[in-house]
């Protein structure tokens, strides 16, 4: 079974994304996170993909492709995978069906976190106090730039899954157990 996992920044995928994997033991392919260990290990690429993030924009397409096709080829990701933060573009959606078509693999689900603004907002504080912020832009500045973001260039690719009769929609302002349940009535017992 493979999963993407769609929501603005804060909106909870990684935390579900987590509980999937474990519960159905498909593997959580986060591209955040695969960014967030380039940059810690202090390489040039790392350098310039730690400028792109702290200002909340996107590391492009060209990097970010071949991030995902070389991991969903992994013999871990063979039962399936779950995209945590892919994709992010319209581009990468298309990027993405062409690897899977040459896998002769698919999507099954794109279930998509709605979380208002303001709770964003208070999340990804939350998030800052709680990590130390350990994560740069975890910001309300670097925020509000991703949330622009998403609105401009990520959002849009919901159409091109709608389409596709992919998407499922969930209240991602409920707690944490609930819309882990509301997921498991989408992907049916683990
Ligand atoms: P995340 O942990 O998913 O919130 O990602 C943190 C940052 O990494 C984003 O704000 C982007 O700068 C970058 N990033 C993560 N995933 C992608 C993606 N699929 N495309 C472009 N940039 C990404």
């Amino acid at each position: 079974m493979n999963i993407i996992m769609f929501g603005p920044p804060g909106a909870g995928k990684g935390t579900q994304s987590k509980i999937i994997q474990q519960n159905y033991r498909i593997k959580q392919l986060s591209t955040g996170d695969m960014l967030r260990a380039e940059v810690a290990s202090g390489s040039d690429l790392g350098n310039r993909l730690k400028a792109i993030m702290d200002a909340g924009e996107l590391v492009s397409d060209e990097i970010i492709i071949e991030l995902i096709a070389n991991c969903i080829a992994e013999p871990e990701c063979e039962k399936g995978f779950i995209l945590d933060g892919f994709p992010r573009t319209v581009g990468q959606a298309k990027a993405l069906d062409e690897m899977l078509t040459n896998m002769a693999r698919k999507i099954d689900h794109v279930i998509v976190l709605k979380v208002d603004d303001q709770a964003l907002i208070e999340r990804i504080q939350t998030r800052a106090s709680e990590t130390g912020g350990a994560r740069s832009d975890d910001n309300v500045e670097t925020l509000k730039n991703r949330l622009k973001v998403y609105n401009d260039q990520t959002a849009p690719v919901l159409p091109y899954y709608e389409e596709k009769s992919l998407l499922r929609e969930l209240d991602g302002m409920k707690a944490i157990e609930e819309v882990s349940a509301d997921i498991e009535q989408i992907l049916g017992q683990p």
